[in-house]
């Protein structure tokens, strides 16, 4: 199974994301994970990513598709993978649909997360997550259940997201309305857009997701 998790930033990409890899099995690939941890290592790609990152701009189409590129080929991607960020752009979405052609691969399902602008501002201030096990939690929407510890690790050290703060918020809100969502159409024409609401409980979006799944 191939799926594309597409929205605004703090639609829940990565929190479902995260819960389908437990649930199915299948791989997340995040862009921004990965353009995170080249930037914590100081990689040339790092370097590179850093300064537009912060800026809530997005990092070039080339510096994208070829850490795509590179990733799918590897073992654990054999029996699927969650596309989370990626693509963000049409020439991302060419690319990818390209490379999965070369490999002889489709896409099943493009997963539109619908959410109101007016309440992401909110939800990507408060995000927080553990620095040992990567579990994501939100100072009012997911709080610990102990507070200062992760519930599923148990560890105390907790990180905040450079770029999830209130003005770099609008940029990628921009970003998303300008660069990315012209992409529905462009999977709405393929017959392989749906959609579930964002705005919904975490846990009723994660059944939306999973009766879209076993429908296909
Ligand atoms: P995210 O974690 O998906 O919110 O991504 C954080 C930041 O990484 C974005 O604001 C962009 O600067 C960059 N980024 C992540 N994925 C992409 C992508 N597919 N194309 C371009 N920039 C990206």
């Amino acid at each position: 199974m191939r799926l594309i998790l597409l929205g605004p930033p703090g639609a829940g990409k990565g929190t479902q994301a995260q819960r389908l890899t437990t649930n199915q099995g299948l791989v997340q690939l995040s862009t921004g994970d990965m353009l995170r941890a080249a930037v914590k290592a100081g990689t040339a790609i790092g370097l590179k990513a850093k300064a537009v990152m912060d800026s809530g701009a997005l990092v070039s189409d080339e510096i994208v598709v070829g850490i795509i590129a590179e990733r799918i080929d590897q073992p654990d991607c054999r029996k699927g993978f969650i596309l989370d960020g990626f693509p963000r752009t049409t020439k991302q979405a060419e690319a990818l649909d390209k490379m999965l052609a070369e490999r002889k691969l489709k896409l099943d399902a493009v997963i539109e997360m619908k959410v109101n602008d007016s309440v992401l501002v909110e939800r990507i201030t408060g995000r927080f997550t553990c620095g040992k096990c990567g579990a994501g939690y939100h100072d009012k929407f997911q709080p610990t259940r102990q507070p200062g510890v992760c519930d599923r690790c148990g560890s105390t050290e907790f990180t905040r997201r450079a770029d999830d703060n209130a003005d770099t918020v609008v940029s990628r809100l921009k970003a998303y309305h300008e660069q990315t969502a012209p992409l529905l159409p462009y999977y709405e024409g393929r017959g392989i857009l749906k959609q579930v609401d964002g705005m919904a409980e975490i846990d009723e979006v994660t059944r939306q997701i999973e009766g879209i799944l076993a429908s296909l």
